[in-house]
């Protein structure tokens, strides 16, 4: 896909600040702000999967009232995990998840942190999106909100909204809208339009229902499918 202008960007950051408030004050109703660690940020994106934000920051505090340490999840009773993760549904999915995510990290890091792999991008990438049950967005969430590296996060706000704005045909792949906005987005806006663009899905850019009409960047918009 071809690379789009960067500076279109800058505009809709502008806009969307303007609409929806600041990616910051947008970003506190996330697990992900709740976080000290990259393995943390890995395992938050994992709790936020099929859910809304407001179970999966119960469950994720919960997360971090219970354990003193990610590893603990492993290394104590399952029970208490399931117990811990009910709040954000799909706890035995998510249970499982967390405790092969945290085993391979252990295994192959000998510890149960990200620190060994944080210095290299391209490792970086390599080592997250070979763990098991991950996939490209929840390795680019971490990459991004937890390691610092440069990545563009696509859920299916964002890809329903690249799809519509006539950034990519609707028949990409998310892998492939990735690449697209990591390269066309100024690294500097990765995290504030990612947490934007999120928010204008939910609210403006529903899958039905959506209000083109009132939409904040409506005027930049192909408005397709
Ligand atoms: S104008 Fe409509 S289709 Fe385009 S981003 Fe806004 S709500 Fe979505």
């Amino acid at each position: 896909m071809k690379r789009l202008d960067s500076t279109v960007f800058q505009m809709l950051h502008q806009k969307l600040v303007t609409s929806l408030g600041t990616a910051k004050e947008l970003h506190l109703s996330s697990p992900l702000a709740y976080t000290d660690s990259a393995l943390e940020v890995l395992l938050a994106t994992i709790i936020t999967q099929a859910t809304s934000d407001r179970n999966a920051l119960k469950a994720w505090l919960r997360f971090k009232e219970t354990y003193t340490s990610p590893g603990q999840a492993l290394e104590k009773d399952e029970s208490l995990l399931l117990e811990v993760l009910r709040p954000a549904g799909l706890e035995h999915q998510k249970s499982r998840k967390f405790r092969e995510v945290l085993a391979a990290v252990r295994e192959r890091l000998g510890e149960y942190s990200l620190d060994k792999i944080s210095g290299n991008p391209e490792e970086a990438w390599d080592f997250l999106c070979s763990l098991p049950g991950v996939g490209p967005k929840t390795a680019a969430c971490t990459m991004l909100f937890g390691l610092g590296h440069p990545a563009f996060p696509v859920d299916t706000h964002i890809q329903r909204i690249a799809v519509r704005m006539g950034w990519a045909p609707a028949t990409s792949k998310v892998e492939a809208i990735q690449t697209l906005l990591q390269q066309s987005i100024p690294q500097q806006l990765h995290q504030d339009l990612h947490i934007l663009l999120l928010n204008l899905g939910r609210s403006y850019c529903r899958p039905r229902q959506r209000k083109c009409d009132v939409c904040p960047v409506g005027t930049h918009c192909r408005k397709d499918y």
